[in-house]
């Protein structure tokens, strides 16, 4: 049993690529990838956070964490990060494309730079993250590229419709992606979370109006958490999703089925 469990899940000696990998869901994700085995590269905007993530994971796995402070909304910084993760680990095997930032505002109050701010950020970066990544993954005979989507790739949110317009592009690029480099054994899913308390959404659930509602709107009846999506992705790192990509995989207490 021990042996099957290994064989289909683990991730040892994988390295793995966390894009806002310091805290709320970026760090359930590292926790996790972390956990079934898989050496860690960090990037985030915010050196104190990632020095406390690094330590914590180290001392939970007992895995080997870097860190490199990135501003991912700069053109050059893909191609510095990928760089950056070759030299210190010799490859990468799991992209996890996780950094985001969100502005809140109704439409006719967005301008050109919010439009420029959400889009570099959350879908400029991603497809140019992945397709360094896929460079490298290429010559090493494949690895993972995982997206985080949201519900707002599927479904209109008010108050943040730029974002539910780069989580739509996250949901077509993931498709894209998929076919084109499946030849090159790179399979490329994205994960949806629904509503999870972090600093992102920290607006919506201190709105208790709006908290209500989104409750309301979950059968399981409850708020998912950082460790519940890390818990897919790595699903989607393991083996066990060897014939999965190309799907967008939502983890969201029932609302998308509701
Ligand atoms: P968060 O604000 O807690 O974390 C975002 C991370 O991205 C931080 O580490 C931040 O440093 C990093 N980041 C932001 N802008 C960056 C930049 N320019 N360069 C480098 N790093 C940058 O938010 P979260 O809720 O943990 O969000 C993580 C991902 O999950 C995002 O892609 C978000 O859109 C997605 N998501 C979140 C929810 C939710 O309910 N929290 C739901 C659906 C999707």
């Amino acid at each position: 049993m021990d042996n099957y469990l290994e064989k289909t899940f683990s991730i040892a000696g994988k390295v793995a690529l966390v894009t806002g990998g310091a805290r709320g869901i970026g760090y359930g994700i590292a926790s996790a990838l972390a956990g079934a085995g898989a050496d860690l590269m960090l990037a985030a905007r915010t050196e104190s956070q990632l020095v406390t993530a690094q330590q914590q994971l180290v001392a939970d796995s007992r895995r080997r964490v870097e860190t490199m402070v990135a501003d991912l909304s700069q053109e050059d910084t893909p191609a510095r990060l990928i760089g950056e993760t070759i030299s210190r680990f010799g490859k990468i095997d799991i992209l996890v494309n996780n950094a985001g930032s969100n502005i809140r505002k109704p439409v006719l109050d967005f301008s050109s730079k919010d439009f420029d701010t959400i889009i570099d950020i959350q879908l400029k970066s991603a497809f140019f993250t992945a397709q360094c990544a896929a460079r490298e993954m290429a010559k090493t005979g494949g690895g993972r590229i995982i997206n985080l989507a949201s519900l707002t790739s599927k479904i209109g949110v008010s108050g943040i419709a730029l974002y539910g317009a780069a989580k739509g592009g996250i949901f077509a690029l993931t498709k894209a992606l998929a076919v084109e480099l499946a030849d090159a054994n790179i399979n490329v899913n994205a994960v949806a979370p629904g509503y999870v308390r972090t600093a992102m959404t920290e607006p919506a659930f201190s709105d208790e109006t709006r908290s209500q509602w989104m409750l309301s709107r979950i059968p399981i009846n409850r708020f998912g958490t950082p460790e519940e999506i890390g818990n897919t992705v790595l699903f989607l790192a393991s083996p066990a999703s060897n014939y999965i990509t190309g799907e967008v995989i939502y983890v969201d207490g029932g609302w998308m089925a509701a």
